[in-house]
């Protein structure tokens, strides 16, 4: 029989998926003797079960029932008892943290009885009716469907009435009167009173964490996380333990390091006489953790020794929510902590020193995203002058952007192309789709653990919060500081590794790691910690890494960047520039006799380019593609002409007759499709002379870098191959330029010759390409492109945010290989490659290449390098050893 409820004490850490992330670290907690308030999990297969038939699945009313008595019998007191209730927490969990975005209900249990007899018991009316009101609140907003500001507005309403600054100016008397006020308010609204049964309470409160799986704001963070719609949630309900007793209790959250840098220490908010909820909605503010220790030393000191027993335990940084009551402390929650990449890396580094870990550990905790956000440049502090505000270094990063004050606006903007810098109070989960959209987040409220913080360190986003000298004006779209104001659209800079604001858009410099990679500057702290994951990952990777790079300067850079060599240079980018009249000259040719001087003129200039890079690369394989695009483009634009020859005319002059001649070879070359048009192979085979002038430049510069000492290792690749016949053929004129040139020298020329895998028809036929072919290189672009049939520069701007929306993809299979259906592809033509030659190489050279996720499907497919960008190469490399582990 399934089994839907687990006690915290039956539970542990390995069974995450099935009791949630909470739900198993609570039980996790029991077990190491931790002080955790009883309970018990209703398990993610309940949520499941609920969520795909509308009703509550068999048993489990009657299992909580029997988890619950054992609740109350520990407890020696009786959920929805008059003189002295059980009160309960109801507390949404799923198997990834998704920090607010689903509902936690508090104080279930309360009714107009109890809340007197809990007034009594507690000594403290004032408390009773504060958990009594907050219960109505939450019930009301998140199982009755009350719009939550409602309540705020009573709230808020009362206070102002009462000339309090905070909700602890409020009386008991006050705060009953408030209950009232809830309750009229929700039956106004939902025609239902607030249910007075205890039982009842607690059964729509676990259904309705259920069905928050699915709320909008759940959704979208899954989505950005790319989190599985079809996890569900655990239901955690616990015994509840009260911060809002008086000054002696209170509730907190705190992190064993510092998440934002990864220094050891104790990183933390704390707020007395409160409920957990206040601490993160920055309803009063918080103290820092440190001042615990004067108001209660004994719970400051236990605290101490629990965080170092969880991060022993779990060998990484936690975070915690802890509530003391009465001066006693209670461990509500904890997890393995979200932190920058700054963080992970300075994290995995001293965790290993400290042998807690061992270094593949360490590299397994790293990412090359993370690392790719460490490249990026920091504003120059030398050079931005005073800053217009400071707050608390929240999310590091700098990010310039015009200033927007709403979530809705930040999406319309960044959705034109604009960056934007989201300027709020604080954020609500509400916030999540302008977060995303915004460079960075700026609040004038809330600690380092606020919400804003939290989910801006877990996406990334630069932020600063807490910076209380703003006075943000949702409504007037401004915030002044002192008497400067800032309207919407005001570019500002925000500086989140030093917690510092500036008007205008602050000068840049390049960031610590990237010095490292430039020139090898191995200094303490992060960069150090960045080099010794960097040491790992080369140590244990399979894959080579290569770059795609088109200049010597490019070549010359990924080479610093640790890359083995150029996997992908492209030679149609020295088609342009001043190039372009002699290519122009080449198409449009006449005869043979012209065509071969505009040859002959591109030749030594191509020559050129090939001894720089084959010379930046030394000694390492440098593929050179032959010429890919369609010629017409390198011919001006069609419409361009025309409107110049119709100028022309109109003004009765006679146009000129360049213009006329050009006009007519581009409608002569117009193609519907040119993707799929005259292109790769198809050029070399159809316009005569134009293969051997390339192969003739780049055996001449083999030929010179030899002379001059050098290893040249020219690899040379043919594109968009779809058949053994098409570069049968092209070989042979490549082989017989390549003899010819050996043979005028006297150097012998060797130069592997492949092709790229960049067509279905391509792959699928593979093992009989590579008959002719020395290497293959997946040209993932193209083949992403010709598999979906997805014309790359139409369908990302029509469609993608649809596709994305409706889940048919969780990230673009232009951004992330496509496994199931390229991948296949992929896989085929590898088996079948190496079948018919076993010493095939083969790498890829798409912008998969420098992709985390593709890389590590690229080391499981046995290819033999991935080549990227030359500023992913060191991401790439990063990958490649995390996926060797
Ligand atoms: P979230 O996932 O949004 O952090 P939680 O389930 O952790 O939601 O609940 C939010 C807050 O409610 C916690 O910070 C905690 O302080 C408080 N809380 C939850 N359970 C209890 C309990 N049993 N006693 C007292 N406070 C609780
Ligand atoms: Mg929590
Ligand atoms: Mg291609």
């Amino acid at each position: 029989m399934v089994r839907y409820v687990y006690d915290f004490a039956e539970g542990g850490r390995d069974l995450a998926g099935l009791l949630g992330g909470k739900g198993a670290n609570l039980a996790e907690m029991t077990r190491l003797g931790l002080p955790v308030p009883p309970g018990f999990t209703v398990t993610t297969e309940a949520c499941r079960a609920f969520l795909a038939t509308g009703a509550e699945p068999d048993g489990l009313a009657r299992e909580i029932a029997e988890h619950l008595t054992v609740l109350e019998q520990a407890a020696g007191r009786r959920l929805g008892r008059p003189d002295d209730p059980l009160l309960l927490s109801v507390r949404s969990g799923a198997r990834f943290s998704m920090p607010g975005m689903m509902e936690t209900i508090l104080d279930v249990g309360l009714d107009d009885d109890s809340v007197l007899g809990l007034a009594k018991v507690s000594g403290n009316e004032r408390f009773a009716w504060d958990s009594y009101r907050r219960l109505v609140q939450m019930f009301g907003s998140t199982v009755m469907g009350v719009d939550g500001a409602l309540f705020e507005h009573a709230l808020a309403h009362l206070k102002r009435e009462r000339g309090a600054a905070n909700d602890l100016g409020l009386t008991a008397a006050d705060l009953a009167g408030l209950v009232g006020t809830y309750k009229e308010l929700i039956r106004r609204e939902t025609g239902e009173d607030f249910p007075q049964s205890p039982d009842e309470q607690l059964r729509r409160a676990v259904l309705a964490v259920f069905e928050s799986w699915n709320g909008e704001r759940a959704r979208v963070y899954r989505r950005r996380e790319h989190i599985p719609d079809d996890l569900g949630t655990a239901v955690n309900v616990q015994t509840m333990v009260f911060g809002n007793l008086g000054p002696d209790s209170g509730s907190g959250v705190a992190f064993t390091r510092d998440p934002a840098t990864g220094r050891p220490g104790l990183y933390g908010d704390y707020l007395a006489n409160a409920q957990g909820e206040d601490v993160v909605a920055g309803i009063r503010n918080t103290v820092p953790l440190t001042d615990l220790e004067e108001l209660d030393p004994t719970s400051y000191t236990q605290l101490l020794e629990h965080m170092r027993t969880l991060e022993t335990h779990y060998r990484d940084l936690c975070d915690i929510e802890f509530t003391i009551e009465r001066g006693r402390l209670w461990m509500l929650q904890t997890r393995v902590g979200k932190r920058t990449a700054e963080a992970a890396f300075a994290i995995a580094a001293e965790l290993a020193d400290e042998d807690l870990i061992t270094p593949d550990e360490g590299l397994a905790r790293v990412d090359g995203n993370g690392l790719a956000r460490l490249m990026f440049p920091r504003f120059d502090t030398s050079a931005v002058g005073e800053a217009l505000a400071h707050g608390l270094p929240a999310s590091p990063g700098a990010a310039v952007g015009a200033a927007v004050f709403d979530s809705a606006e930040a999406v319309r903007r960044a959705a034109a192309g604009e960056k934007v810098v989201l300027v709020r109070q604080e954020t609500t989960p509400d916030d999540l789709p302008g977060m995303i959209a915004a460079q960075a987040v700026l609040t004038s409220r809330g600690g380092k653990t606020s919400h804003a913080a939290v989910v801006a360190r877990g996406m990334g986003r630069v932020c600063v919060c807490g910076a209380e000298e703003l006075a943000v004006d949702t409504g007037a779209r401004r915030f002044t500081v002192g008497d400067t104001v800032v309207e919407e659209g005001t570019i500002v800079s925000v500086d989140g590794s030093q917690g510092a604001v500036y008007l205008g858009a602050a000068p840049l410099v390049d960031s610590a790691v990237m010095r490292y990679f430039e020139q090898g500057e191995r200094s303490a702290g992060l960069v150090e910690a960045v080099a010794r994951a960097m040491d790992r990952a080369d140590g244990v990777r399979r894959l080579q890494v290569r770059a795609n790079a088109d200049t010597p300067e490019d070549a010359a850079r990924a080479r610093r960047f640790g890359a083995q060599g150029v996997g992908l240079c492209r030679t149609e980018h020295m088609f342009l520039g001043e190039r372009r009249k002699l290519v122009e000259a080449m198409i449009l040719a006449g005869d043979d006799g012209e065509r071969e001087e505009a040859l002959d003129a591109l030749l030594p200039l191509q020559r050129q380019d090939f001894i720089g890079i084959l010379e930046a690369m030394d000694g390492l394989p440098v593929t050179i593609r032959l010429i890919d695009p369609p010629l017409h483009e390198f011919l001006p634009d069609r419409t361009d002409l025309a409107v110049r020859i119709a100028t022309a005319e109109a003004r009765d002059t006679v146009p000129d007759p360049h213009d006329t001649e050009l006009l007519a070879a581009v409608n002569r070359m117009h193609e519907e499709n040119p993707m799929l048009g005259l292109r790769g192979v198809r050029l070399g085979l159809v316009v005569p002379g134009l293969v051997a002038m390339q192969v003739r430049a780049i055996a001449e510069a083999v030929v010179e870098r030899t002379r001059a000492g050098g290893s040249p290792e020219a690899e040379i690749m043919v594109p968009l191959v779809g058949a053994v016949e098409e570069l049968r053929i092209e070989r042979q004129e490549v082989e017989r330029v390549l003899a010819a040139v050996s043979k005028e020298s006297g150097v012998p020329v060797h130069c592997p010759v492949g092709t790229m895998i960049e067509l279905p028809r391509a792959a699928l036929t593979a093992g009989r390409i590579a008959e002719e072919a020395e290497f293959f290189s997946f040209g993932t672009n193209d083949l992403t492109q010709t598999t979906w049939g997805f014309s790359r520069d139409d369908v990302e701007a029509a469609f993608f945010s649809a596709y994305l929306d409706k889940g048919i993809f969780a990230t673009s299979p232009f951004e992330t290989l496509d496994r199931d259906g390229v991948g296949r592809l992929v896989r085929l033509a590898v088996d079948e490659g190496r079948t018919a030659r076993p010493d095939l190489k083969i790498g890829v050279c798409g912008e998969h290449g420098g992709d985390p996720e593709s890389v590590h499907f690229f080391h499981t497919a046995g290819l033999d390098y991935v080549s990227c960008s030359p500023f992913r190469v060191p991401v790439a490399r990063l990958e490649a050893g995390r996926a060797a582990l």
